[in-house]
């Protein structure tokens, strides 16, 4: 039997860091949402008792180090399943970009998997299975939007933000999420208004959500490539009405209300990067199947 999964890709509204914990983790404080931008991942049961990646991306590995091979291997031991499985991945959300396309995967192998081999697990014991794979799994198995905390895996559902357009454009460079925290100096961060975001939601109130969008990487990410900087000065040029960053980076983001200024900062981007793209965003727990 086959079954096909998507596996969105999420954005930070807002990314905070609170401290550094005894673990080497940095303690996070971010708003999370997924957008229209997903790999689709299918799933092929098979009698013997491997686990197969396949895909045609070569930034994508097709072993171990995938991160929807070590989602099948955790749920295969969690659960004693003696079947295998081939994880045909079809990739769309770019790699190394700060938009969680492993993390998504690993998390749509886990839902696609408790249904294909009829395990019965909640997402609840899913997400808690992802934490064990990355930090920002246990997001994407609910998908929505939510504020995460801990390393990033202890979830609150919030409510739909307002509805609008993402256009998001990724430079050419791959940007290492733990080097971008290696150089975080925890002394002199510009926090972001972590709150304000969460009143802008929950008061559905867009402008406000614009004014209040902020990532504490920015900097770093920034100074190590000045590049990315340079997109987000432009998005804004083009008539953003808010432009950010998302996670550790590359790609930065927009969010534009009207169809026309989309049009405006997608071309206008267009002109300079090549990976650029204009999605809704979705923000809602639909089903990810
Ligand atoms: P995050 O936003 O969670 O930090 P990211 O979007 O920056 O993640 P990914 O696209 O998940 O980064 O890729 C990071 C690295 O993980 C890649 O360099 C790649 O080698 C490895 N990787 C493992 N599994 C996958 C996968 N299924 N898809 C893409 N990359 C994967």
């Amino acid at each position: 039997m086959k079954i096909l999964v998507k596996a969105p890709a999420k954005i930070n509204l807002s990314l905070d860091i609170l401290g550094k914990r005894k673990d080497n983790y940095h303690e996070v404080r971010m708003i999370m949402t997924t957008i229209d931008l997903a790999d689709r991942i299918e799933l092929e049961d098979i009698p013997e008792n491997k686990i197969i990646i396949q895909s045609h991306n070569r930034f994508v590995p097709d072993d171990q180090r995938n991160l929807a091979y070590q989602a099948a291997a955790l749920l295969k031991e969690h659960c004693n399943v003696k079947q295998g499985v081939i994880i045909t991945i079809d990739k769309v959300i770019p790699v190394a970009a700060g938009l969680a396309g492993g993390s998504s995967d690993a998390a749509a192998t886990l839902r696609g998997l408790n249904k294909l081999w009829n395990l019965g697990l909640s997402l609840d014991e899913l997400a808690e299975l992802g934490a064990r794979i990355g930090s920002d799994v246990s997001f994407c198995v609910y998908g929505g939007t939510a504020i995460a905390t801990g390393r990033g895996e202890k979830i609150e559902h919030i409510q739909v933000p307002p509805s609008c357009w993402v256009v998001l454009a990724k430079p050419v460079i791959g940007v290492s999420t733990a080097e971008v925290y290696k150089n975080v100096d925890m002394q002199n961060m510009v926090h972001p208004n972590v709150d304000r975001m969460i009143e802008a939601i929950s008061e559905n109130n867009y402008e406000k959500m614009c004014n209040s969008v902020g990532n504490v990487l920015e900097a770093v990410t920034f100074q190590m490539h000045p590049e990315v900087e340079r997109i987000k000065e432009q998005m804004k040029k083009f008539g953003a009405d808010a432009a950010l960053m998302s996670g550790s980076g590359p790609t930065v983001f927009s969010l534009v209300r009207h169809d026309s200024r989309m049009h405006r900062v997608y071309n206008g981007l267009k002109g300079f990067c090549e990976q650029v793209y204009a999605v809704r965003l979705i923000g809602e727990r639909e089903t990810l199947e």
